[in-house]
């Protein structure tokens, strides 16, 4: 991966900037490169990076990935088949079979992701931090800092995008400052109840847990997911309310005492492993456009829990923004504004409240529990539940000029159509000029 120009150089133009090198920015990159379009990626971490997840890829990620053609990349890590949710509550477990996923690591999959990103033409900088900017000439300007790893000296430099795609994750950094995208304008969100993430990695767990499951362990103070990856290693991945980890003393404590509550082991390494944690977890941009400015993924906004729900998101939200851009990039008009609005919108509505469901039943641990003897008789009784959340928006269905439409008047007719079919289909019509 190579860096950007020393400083002192005339701005570059480039079709595409894309801000962050998570799921949604890897796959955005690759998608319009293959396009044809001049894509740079800006990263702020040196990669392979950790990041706070459950490091588990459901179904619906996995058929999002069939379709952008990289599951079998994804596949040559060896992630483990996941194919169980285990729930414990209160001293009472069940485990439930779940359409077939996969854990593996972030730091491996991400690094993956974005090296496709990088063999499909996409031009890579690591370790720069970008600042979205204003519009002029008919470009979106974005400002890129960085640090002189030989000298304690920062460097700058702007470039002039045609589009800018903003796949920055949680709490949208690169585009916080702007006020009409701000999470805390009226439009926006802030849940004043949000949890805060957490995540580490640890070697051992007690013999009771295996692999091949996600471990799901709910407290009082919020629960703890647990999955065992490629490298034998487990992730565990947490969202607990922000008075408690106050109160206990931080995360590892706050995990620990939510592990003891769910079954009664306990789990003292956790105090002291490595942990790092997120921004709010429930919280949204006013808006998820503006002119020449896209907000895709995480960015875009994010609800708890962490069912799998996460990355498949990302990958769909990555494959219809990614379609939108190459209309966008060759000819800009103030309607793409209102098309990703009502697109982004359609993609997270028929979801958005199943995960508030769902997080609202996780704040209950008498009610997980109260779930847990009901799925202990009647296992079949979750099953609709997990058909919902696995199933893949019929948005990857719609070739690309469809989705230059105003998305209402896309119809409900694509949803049969062969996914790969449409992608090619579309991949073939259209080029960046
Ligand atoms: C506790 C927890 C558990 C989860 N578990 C799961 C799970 O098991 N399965 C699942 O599917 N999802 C899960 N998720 C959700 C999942 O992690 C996210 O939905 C997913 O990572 C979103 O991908 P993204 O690419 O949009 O954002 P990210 O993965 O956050 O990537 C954003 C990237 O942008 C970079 N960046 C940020 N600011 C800048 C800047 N200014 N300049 C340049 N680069 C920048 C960041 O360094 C980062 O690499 C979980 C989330 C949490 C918090």
């Amino acid at each position: 991966m190579i860096g950007p120009l020393a400083d002192g150089h005339e701005h570059q133009t480039r079709d595409v900037v894309v801000i962050g090198a998570g799921v949604t920015g890897s796959i955005v990159a690759r998608e319009l490169a293959r396009a044809g379009c001049d894509v740079l990626l800006v990263e702020r971490k040196a990669f392979p990076r950790r990041k706070v997840c459950g490091c588990c890829l459901s179904a619906r990620a996995i058929r999002g990935l069939e379709t952008a053609g990289l599951a079998d990349v994804v596949r040559d890590l060896h992630p483990i088949e996941l194919d169980r949710l285990s729930l414990r509550a209160a001293r009472r477990s069940v485990e439930l079979p779940m359409p077939a996923g996969w854990a593996v690591s972030r730091s491996a999959l991400d690094l993956t992701l974005l090296q496709a990103a990088e063999s499909a033409g996409v031009e890579v900088w690591t370790e720069v931090a970008a600042t979205v900017g204003e519009c002029a000439d008919d470009r979106r300007m974005v400002s890129l800092v960085w640090e002189d790893p030989a000298a304690p000296v920062v460097h700058s430099e702007r470039v002039a995008a045609r589009l800018v795609v903003a796949a920055d994750g949680l709490g949208h950094p690169s585009t916080r400052h702007v006020i009409a995208l701000s999470s805390n304008h009226p439009e926006g969100e802030v849940s004043a109840h949000s949890r805060l993430g957490g995540g580490c990695e640890v070697s051992q767990v007690p013999a009771s847990f295996v692999g091949g499951a996600i471990h799901m362990l709910v407290g009082r103070d919020g629960y703890v997911g647990l999955t065992q990856l490629e490298s034998g290693t487990w992730n565990v991945a947490a969202a607990f309310d922000r008075t408690a980890i106050k109160q206990r003393g931080g995360l590892g404590q706050t995990a620990a005492n939510v592990v003891l509550e769910a079954t009664g082991e306990s789990f003292d390494f956790l105090i002291d492993a490595d942990w790092s944690g997120t921004p709010l977890l429930t919280q949204a941009p006013a808006q998820v456009a503006l002119e020449r400015l896209f907000l895709a993924g995480d960015a875009a906004g994010y609800v708890e829990p962490f069912t799998g729900e996460g990355m498949a998101g990302a990958i769909e939200s990555a494959l219809v923004v990614s379609r939108l851009a190459i209309n966008a990039v060759n000819d800009w008009r103030s309607e793409w504004i209102e098309s990703w609005t009502g697109l982004h919108r359609r993609l997270i509505r028929q979801r958005a409240w199943l995960c508030r469901g769902l997080a609202q039943l996780l704040r209950r641990p008498w009610a997980v529990s109260a779930s847990i003897d009901l799925l202990r008789h009647w296992p079949g009784l979750a099953a609709p539940l997990l058909r919902s959340l696995n199933a893949s928006s019929d948005l990857l269905n719609v070739p690309a000029m469809a989705l230059a439409t105003h998305p209402d008047a896309l119809t409900q007719r694509v949803t049969t159509t062969d996914v790969r079919t449409s992608a090619r289909r579309s991949e073939g019509r259209i080029r960046c000029q």
